[in-house]
């Protein structure tokens, strides 16, 4: 899920700017979803797609600042947690689109997904309360790839999240998923989220939830995407010689 920076521009408020600017800048992330959705927009309309950027915009500053009000952990994960799915409840009940997301349903949790330092902490204190063990190797092989790297560098078979369970296709993390997988619902049928038939899927964009993220992204993510790949972060975590890993 590759994130490019957009510029605020005159959008931002100048207090939040100021703010931004002093805890190191002011970009503001925005995934590749949005990016399309913005891009279908500027082709069709483009007075709508710069409306849409600044609402973008609006929202980032509000949903920063209230994520701000947490110090970062799994509190602030839970705030986030439950805005998104507010939101994505919401968005799903609106559309004339019904999603195809069902329990059980894994293709998706075979991409490239990202979890901030307050999901990364409140998913590892969720595997130890439950005791859900992970496969080292698996992390390993994901470690440090970005989604082109995910699809393109390793066979399809070491490409599931370390957190599926493969067998049933259930997350084995479900309350605490991180946001990238809460906001993430399709509308086409299943079969086209499996990137081995089909390179694109009709995803539902929330542009809340994705202001959302990407606010909690820009708070917590200083740094490249590939740090925060679900792979990633556990290995930084979970020390080796933690007896949650199984090889
Ligand atoms: S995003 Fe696609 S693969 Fe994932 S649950 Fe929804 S329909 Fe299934
Ligand atoms: S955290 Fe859960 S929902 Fe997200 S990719 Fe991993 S298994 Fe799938």
């Amino acid at each position: 899920m590759t994130s490019r920076t957009l510029d605020g521009g005159n959008s931002l408020p100048e207090s939040f700017r100021r703010k931004l600017k002093k805890s190191g800048g002011v970009s503001i992330p925005a995934s590749a979803t949005m990016q399309g959705y913005v891009a279908d927009m500027e082709a069709k309309n483009p007075h709508m797609a710069n409306l849409l950027l600044q609402r973008y915009v609006q929202e980032f500053t509000l949903f920063y600042e209230k994520l701000e009000t947490l110090k970062k952990g799994p509190r602030r994960a839970r705030l986030l947690h439950s805005l998104a799915d507010k939101m994505v409840e919401r968005a799903s009940k609106e559309s004339p689109y019904v999603p195809s997301c069902k329990k059980g349903c894994s293709f998706c949790c075979r991409i490239h997904a990202t979890m901030v330092d307050s999901e990364a902490e409140l998913i590892v204190d969720y595997l130890h309360v439950h005791d859900i063990k992970l496969s080292r190797s698996r992390c390993e092989k994901q470690s440090g790839l970005d989604d082109a790297g995910h699809v393109t560098k390793i066979p399809y078979e070491d490409r599931a999240c370390p957190l599926l369970d493969e067998a049933s296709g259930e997350c084995r993390v479900y309350p605490v998923r991180p946001v990238q997988c809460r906001k993430y619902l399709v509308v086409s049928p299943a079969k086209d989220c499996d990137i081995r038939v089909k390179d694109k899927a009709a995803i539902l964009v929330g542009r809340d939830v994705e202001a959302l993220t990407a606010a909690s992204m820009a708070l917590e993510t200083p740094r490249k995407l590939v740090d925060d790949g679900i792979a990633s972060q556990l290995l930084k975590r979970i020390p080796k010689n933690d007896p949650l890993w199984t090889e």
